[in-house]
């Protein structure tokens, strides 16, 4: 990053960059090196103030305090679901902007070990405007800053579910959890702070997140997913499909207009063929509009022959929409002609359906109220469970 971007007041540490910080302590006659020590202190998962720095003087804290934010994020509320395994947050910015990040815990299952994924989001809103999707349908707000995406990781870090203790270090995350922008907004049309986020995930001197760990997410911004390629060929690339022929995803994903399938596959197969790693293909079922026997044979089509796997999501349905998700017998008949077909293909669940775990849909419903806090009232079918 090269210039400090404000979020709020002050700007927020996770806004800052070592080298920035670094000048910030040496034209205050402190020596440069603290600069990783205020770092790697700040992302313990025990430290929610400057002050729980207790290896830097005290006079080295309170300067802190008068020049930083501390996070990104003015306040949380927190919703838990599926008896403790999905948690949600609505985080509210300092200029009043909501914004979303969910985590949920997969159990052990036969030879697989329980596994963590905090989803985040990459815009305030999103101008796509997919008609399925919550987000889409409540419009853009604006962007985020990358230490706004940061700290959406950083409040899950710091919760009580993931129970990281003193004994956390940089890197050790390998194992802890798994993040995916899968939140609200296209990451793609955000990529300066994108980018710019998943390498502040990877520092060793913050959190030192594998980027083999972190999964973008992209409705098709072609030239994002190139870039992804020369820039973090090591961050896993999942593309929202949703339909095999370009009249229909026009409508679902109107992205698709300006970049339509075959250029949207394209840049997959490149991906997949240039990083060696496997390229995730979501396709949320919607009934009787794009799960029939015929769009199966042609997605089959699409994803054979190449280093793909096809999820298949039943559509959560947001308040008043036309559409329902597919029946569990549509879906596992899709699925039959996509695995006969060869094609590797996983049906996905909505986790979190009680807190409307679907993107932006908790957002939506609070438009224009209070985010409550955690004593307040209930504002879903989830419990209040704490605030960041
Ligand atoms: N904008 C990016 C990433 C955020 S959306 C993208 O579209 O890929 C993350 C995923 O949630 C996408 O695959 C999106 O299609 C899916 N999604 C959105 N609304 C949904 C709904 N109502 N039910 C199921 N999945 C939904
Ligand atoms: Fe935006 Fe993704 Fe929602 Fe489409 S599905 S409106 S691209 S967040």
């Amino acid at each position: 990053m090269t210039k400090l971007l404000l979020a709020g007041p002050r700007p927020a540490i996770s806004d800052v960059a070592q080298d920035q910080l670094a000048a910030w302590l040496v034209a205050r006659g402190e020596p440069a090196y603290r600069a990783g020590q205020i770092l790697r202190g700040v992302h313990r998962p025990d430290a929610t103030t400057f002050s729980d720095l207790s290896d830097l003087p005290v006079r080295l804290r309170r300067a802190l305090a008068a020049s930083f934010g501390f996070s990104t994020i003015a306040d949380s509320h927190v919703l838990e679901a599926d008896g403790g395994l999905t948690a949600k947050a609505v985080h509210e910015l300092h200029d009043g902007q909501r914004i979303e990040s969910v985590l949920m815990r997969t159990p052990p299952r036969g030879q697989s070990r329980s596994r963590t994924t905090i989803c985040i989001s990459s815009q305030a809103g999103c101008a796509v405007a997919c008609p399925f999707c919550a987000t889409g349908q409540a419009g853009f707000g604006r962007q985020l800053t990358a230490g706004e995406i940061v700290d959406q990781v950083l409040h899950w870090h710091r919760a009580p579910w993931l129970a990281l203790g003193r004994s956390w270090r940089p890197g050790v995350a390998e194992g802890h959890y798994n993040i995916v922008f899968m939140g609200m907004g296209e990451p793609l049309n955000n990529p300066k702070a994108v980018f710019d986020a998943v390498r502040l995930l990877n520092d060793p001197s913050r959190l030192g997140i594998g980027a083999r760990h972190i999964t973008v997410s992209t409705s098709g911004v072609v030239p994002g997913m190139d870039r992804m390629v020369d820039e973090l060929p090591q961050v896993n690339l999942a593309i929202s499909l949703h339909a095999a022929h370009d009249a229909l995803r026009d409508e679902l994903v109107p992205i698709n207009r300006r970049w339509p399938i075959a250029g949207v596959l394209g840049a997959g197969r490149r991906f997949a063929e240039r990083t060696g790693r496997r390229v995730s293909i979501e396709y949320v079922m919607i009934d009787g509009l794009n799960d029939t026997p015929e769009l199966a044979e042609r997605l089959a089509d699409q994803a054979r022959g190449w280093l793909c796997h096809v999820n298949l999501i039943p559509l959560n349905p947001t308040p008043g929409s036309r559409w329902n998700g597919s029946s569990p017998g549509r879906i596992h008949a899709f699925r039959g002609v996509l695995a006969a077909a060869g094609v590797p293909v996983t049906v996905r669940d909505t986790r979190g359906r009680q807190i409307e775990a679907a993107c932006g849909q908790l957002h939506a419903q609070l438009a224009g109220r209070r985010v409550p806090r955690p004593a307040g009232e209930d504002i879903a079918a989830g419990t209040a469970v704490g605030a960041a």
